[in-house]
This record gives C-alpha cells, structure tokens and sequence, in this order.
C-alpha cells in the first residue's frame, strides 16, 4: 500500500503541472492579494467556509440555504461519518508527528508515541480509520528519515490543519487547510473523485495569497479510501489555474447573491438519498 505523503510522488505529480503554468500564467487580478478589488472582492462578508463554496454536492445550494437561513444542521449520513473518520486520522497522524519532531524526538519515538494515541471517536470505520492513521505516520516519519540521510534536514516537511484568514475574500477568517506543503495545497477527500473538488484548493489558495502575499499555485487532492487490501490512496495534482479560480470566485457570488437577496433556491431533481438534508426536503 502506498503511503498516504509519498513526497516524492507528490512533487512529481505536481512538477507535470508547470509546462500548464507555463502557458497560462496566473493573472494578477485573480490572484488572493487583490482582494480589494473585483473579481476577488466579493460584494458582502458572509464569513463563507471553503466547503460552503468548494461542496457542490448540491446543485442549488439549497444545503446552504438550509444552514445558514432556516438554521438547520445536517444528518450525519454513512458517508459523511466515514469521510470525517478518515480525515480527523490522517490530520491526527500529521498532528502528532510535528509535536513529536518540533521536540526533537527521534522518529522511531515518535511513532511509538503516537502510535498508541490515537483512539477514533463514533461508531464507524473504525479499522479504516487506524489504518489511514498508521500508514500516514509511518510514510511522513519515512520521509523526515530520508530528508535527514539525504540532506542532513531535520525539519517535518509539511504543515497540518494551518489555519488562514479568508476575510478579505468573504471566506471565514479561521478557514482550515488540511496540509500545507512547499507552496503546495494539500486536501484530503474520501469517496469517489468530482470535478469541483479542485475549488477546495482554489480557495485556500486564494486566502493564502490574501494573507501571505506569495502566489499559491498548485495544490493536490488526496482520496483516501478503503480497498479489499487496506487502503486505496488516489493523488489528483491541481493547476490553480485563471479558469479555476474565476470558477471559485463566481461560486462565492451566486451563494453570497442568494444570501443577500434572500432568494430560497428549488430543491433539485435528482437529489441524491445521501444528501445530508435529505429528509429535510423529502418529508
Ligand atoms: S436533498 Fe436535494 S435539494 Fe435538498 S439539500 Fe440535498 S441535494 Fe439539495
């Protein structure tokens, strides 16, 4: 089973992608730090998450409609709880082995340190969710072992959870990025791979270019999900393009528009029976 940070399969994915930079290099208006301007300023503040814009599960967006208007939480379906089991592992692995190394551990302590920590909270995949937790571990202390033998670094070569202002852009100013890696968005998926799961990255691209002024331009979607062998991880690499980013920022005015004029929009066609507010619309 391949690791969950294959960095050097991850920077590789991502090095196919700068011939695509290259040709169609990121305009400045679209960048994060123009946030003081349109398109990127957005004509209200709604303090939106990333996954309020980036989640297109539902078409007409009545999913945020229902939360942020009638005030309504979603159901925690089957899919929703394996999707949170997995993340919350792989982000609790990441977690654990930077407290580990921020102290100078060795990395065979850390791993057995953190190793015994981790204990996965509901009734779901539990054994995935151990799994997900165990492979990140041991891949990311593999790799600080390489680092180390190679170039004498002895640094964790990724940052987990970091958080970012998106205020400028009427994000949320406590928006959460899974993995922040050399300039690179790192964002965990579980489920079947959709095109609109690259507006995540988009997104905390864009903030971070608000907040720290150095263009972000690629990012990579990582699918964890259970296979007959254990686990099977997926890499998606992400051109942060002009295209995609024009894509996000309308994605935000539509949800901001319906917001702000309060205009309640349909409930689909073809709603799926996994739809977290299913029984919402379908009583
Ligand atoms: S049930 Fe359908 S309309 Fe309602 S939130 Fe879900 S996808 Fe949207």
């Amino acid at each position: 089973m391949p690791g969950l940070f294959a960095r050097r399969l991850v920077l590789r994915s991502v090095r196919r992608l700068y011939a695509w930079s290259r040709a169609d290099p990121v305009e400045e208006e679209l960048r994060g730090w123009s946030w003081d301007r349109p398109p990127v300023k957005p004509r209200a503040y709604l303090g939106l998450g990333v996954s309020e814009v980036a989640g297109k599960y539902c078409p007409t967006r009545r999913d945020v409609w229902l939360r942020r208007k009638m005030g309504l939480a979603p159901e925690t379906t089957e899919p929703l709880a394996k999707g949170r089991l997995v993340h919350e592992a792989v982000t609790a692995a990441v977690r654990c082995a930077s407290r580990g190394l921020s102290r100078g551990w060795e990395t065979w302590d850390i791993l057995t340190y953190c190793l015994g920590r981790f204990r996965p909270q509901g009734n779901g995949d539990t054994a995935t969710a151990l799994k997900a937790y165990k492979s990140t571990l041991v891949t990311l202390l593999g790799e600080v072992e390489y680092e180390r033998l190679v170039s004498g670094g002895s640094g964790l070569p990724v940052v987990s959870e970091m958080k970012v202002d998106g205020t400028p852009l009427g994000l949320s100013p406590q928006l959460s990025i899974d993995v922040y890696a050399e300039n690179i968005v790192v964002d965990f998926k579980t489920g079947a791979p959709r095109d609109f799961h690259k507006l995540s990255i988009a997104g905390y691209a864009l903030a971070l270019e608000a907040e720290y002024e150095v263009p972000v331009d690629y990012g990579i979607l990582v699918y964890v999900n259970p296979s007959d062998s254990g686990l099977r991880v997926l890499y998606r690499p992400v051109y942060v393009s002009n295209e995609l980013r024009r894509w996000f920022l309308e994605e935000r005015d539509e949800i901001v528009d319906m917001l702000v004029s309060n205009r309640e929009p349909p409930k689909d066609k073809n709603c799926p029976q996994t739809c977290p507010f299913y029984r919402v619309c379908h009583q």
